[in-house]
């Protein structure tokens, strides 16, 4: 397979579900947002309500996990017809990762030990979940292909010494590929007609490896073959999220969490009534739980605060999630698979009023502030313009840019993985004006992190922005940088890594985002009456300080 094929699609007629991050500032993304959302499908005659519904690592962590997420699908299937999507075993991933990286090195008594692990983990569950002896052979044996398969990966690896984007997406996707029979063996055992199905068969992807976009057209295409008669007739397939392939069929993943990318894929291809995320917190919280313990589940958000918040580290999201629903308005659930009587979040096209106008924090703490500066750089031919082709070239994703108004310095925050690349070509661009010292220096600092702060409408409600520097100033946090980004959605600070706790707990305080408690939109209310609207910050510990 080569990326021909694919370059020539790009120039053709199908519809591609990305946009590249330089379009987030024209709200082109998000076109639906808000306005010239298609209306939510009406039920055709005498046909359930269509739902996909995608069960992270956590969620499928071990047998005993599984069985509760039997329960959910088997007690949903009563009412809607359903789609799922699955992760791989919580850890599993990383650890065919590791796989990969050492297969790299020449490490194969370390490979073999991980393959040996995760064999083991995998029969367990198995012995665990299925019954029948018969069963447990087949799946065994569908587990003893895969296997192999990772075997003969690694090998070629080893005695390559080389790891190839493609060769890593077939090690990395073992996970998803063995997550799946075991789940569709254990609902067939409990009574729902079920089918494992790997993702390769459906969404159809360029050849990003690693990163890889859907062709909606394609992908919709083989759904309605291959996945949609299932689902209709009452069958609840189960198919590997993380992964997809080419028109030529060579497997590629969609990027590290993307199962969720997954499922909004499928809700988008199958045109579904509605889209579930189930995951091992309730919602989406009004700060990452981790950092900051008396963060609030938030019962509405807009897909663009979804968005915000994805892209700025709340790991709860792949960041592409919200894309291929942005045409549809189809409302995408985030839900609790370990406390699954909670309402859970809801994002919809608008998502509803905040009082304070701030919806939620996230911070993303591997991140390295590069600054081009010196009392010249005003005179360097189109020294902004350099910056972001280099930045370009190397796809080192821009996660928030400053200029100083003396135009000394340009700050630019990258991610951890690629700084060190960024900075040393960006000294290479500009030797030159490096020797004449109109740049006087290209410096990195790893000791920084990113905090952003996500409202709907943040830029155009006064005193937001006074709020949040007075309240970091009370906590004693010096800001490094501000972001003069466009998005009306957030705005971003850096600040040093050792002081972001502090930073998050202050403006969370500030904007009483520990009592938060959204109103749902009334269409909500009507239309989900059994999930009722609890107060959000039942058993929220409050913050210490
Ligand atoms: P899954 O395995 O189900 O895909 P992830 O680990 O990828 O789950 O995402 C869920 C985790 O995201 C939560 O356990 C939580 O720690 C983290 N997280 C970070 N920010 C947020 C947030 N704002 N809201 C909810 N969870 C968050
Ligand atoms: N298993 C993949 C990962 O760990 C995809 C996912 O879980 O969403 O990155
Ligand atoms: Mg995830």
């Amino acid at each position: 397979m080569n990326s021909d094929v694919n370059t020539k699609r790009d120039n053709g007629n199908h519809t591609r579900m990305t946009a590249p991050r330089n379009g987030r500032t024209n709200g082109s993304r998000f076109s639906a947002d808000e306005t010239g959302v298609e209306p939510v499908r009406k039920h055709i005659e005498g046909k359930r309500p269509l739902r996909v519904m995608k069960f992270g690592g956590t969620s499928v962590g071990d047998a005993s996990c599984m069985g509760k997420v039997v329960e959910i699908i088997r007690s949903a299937s009563r009412d809607f017809d359903l789609a799922v999507v699955v992760s791989a075993m919580s850890g599993v991933t990383n650890k065919l990762v590791e796989a990969a990286s050492q297969a790299e090195m020449g490490n194969g008594e370390r490979v073999s030990e991980i393959l040996l692990q995760l064999r083991s983990q995998h029969d367990l569950a198995l012995k665990t979940l299925i019954r029948s002896a018969e069963e447990q052979k087949r799946i065994s044996l569908r587990m003893d292909a895969l296997f192999e398969e990772a075997e003969r990966l690694c090998r070629g690896t080893i005695f390559l010494r080389e790891l190839t984007p493609r060769v890593r997406d077939g090690i990395s996707s073992l996970g998803e590929r063995l997550s799946v029979p075991l789940l569709a063996a254990t609902l067939q055992q409990a009574g729902v007609p079920s089918e494992a199905i790997e993702a390769t068969e459906l969404v159809v992807t360029d050849s990003s490896h690693g990163a890889a976009d859907p062709w909606l057209d394609l992908t919709r295409e083989r759904c309605e073959t291959r996945l949609l008669p299932l689902v209709r007739s009452g069958n609840v397939p189960v198919v590997t999220g993380f992964i997809g392939a080419t028109s030529e069929g060579v497997l590629t993943t969609l990027g590290r969490g993307g199962s969720d990318y997954s499922a909004t894929i499928l809700g988008a291809a199958l045109r579904a009534d509605e889209v579930e995320i189930w995951t091992d917190v309730d919602g989406i919280l009004t700060a990452d739980p981790r950092l900051v313990p008396g963060a609030c589940t938030i019962s509405e958000v807009s897909y663009r605060e979804a968005a915000e918040l994805a892209y700025f580290g709340a790991k709860v999201l792949h960041p592409k999630t919200l894309r291929p629903l942005a045409q549809s308005g189809i409302p995408l659930w985030i839900r609790n698979t370990f406390a699954p009587e909670r309402p859970g979040t809801k994002i919809t096209p608008g998502g509803a009023r905040t009082e304070s106008g701030v919806t939620a924090l996230t911070a993303v703490s591997d991140a390295a502030l590069i600054t081009v500066g010196g009392p010249g750089i005003a005179g360097v031919p189109d020294v902004l313009g350099r910056t972001f082709a280099t930045t370009r070239e190397i796809r080192a994703d821009v996660l928030l840019i400053s200029q100083s108004s003396s135009q000394n310095d340009i700050c630019l925050v990258v991610p951890s993985n690629v700084a060190k690349r960024t900075v040393e070509d960006l000294r290479r661009e500009f030797a030159q004006d490096l020797a004449y010292e109109q740049v006087e220096h290209i410096n990195i600092d790893s000791t920084v992190a990113i905090i952003t702060v996500v409202g709907k409408h943040i830029r155009g409600i006064s005193g937001i922005v006074g709020r949040t520097f007075c309240a970091l100033g009370r906590a004693n946090v010096d800001t490094v940088a501000i972001a003069h980004g466009a998005s009306e959605c957030n705005i971003s600070f850096v600040v040093a890594k050792k002081d972001m706790q502090a930073a998050l707990a202050a403006t969370h305080r500030e904007f009483r985002l520990d009592a938060v408690n959204p109103q749902l939109s009334p269409e909500t209310l009507l239309r989900q009456p059994s999930r009722g609207v609890k107060h959000d910050c039942d058993g929220c510990i409050a913050t210490a300080d």
